[in-house]
């Protein structure tokens, strides 16, 4: 798992916006992302663990222990739909 911080995900938002990938929903804190580059789909799974966010994709930059724009994407997703739970709560 990759700890997400301020510092380790700026470029991984930058590419995010100009990638766009897709995120498709699979369970809770699981995704499906989209690759910008190739037809692959990552999987990437989040947890939190005493108030730190850690983010885990299958692809070549996370196994390098890099945050990725697919967690970046994924995250965006994970967010708002965190947000529309506390709304309907
Ligand atoms: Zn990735």
């Amino acid at each position: 798992m990759i700890k997400l911080t301020t510092e380790n995900t700026t470029k991984a938002i930058e590419r995010c916006r100009k990638l766009k990938p897709t995120v498709r929903f699979v369970a809770d804190r699981v995704f499906a992302v989209q690759s910008a580059n190739n037809t692959n789909s990552y999987t990437v799974r989040f947890d939190v663990q005493k108030g730190e966010r850690f983010g885990l994709c299958e692809c070549k930059a996370a196994e390098k222990g890099l945050a990725c724009y697919h967690i970046v994407g994924a995250a965006t997703v994970n967010i708002y739909r965190q947000g529309l739970k506390r709304q309907t709560v």
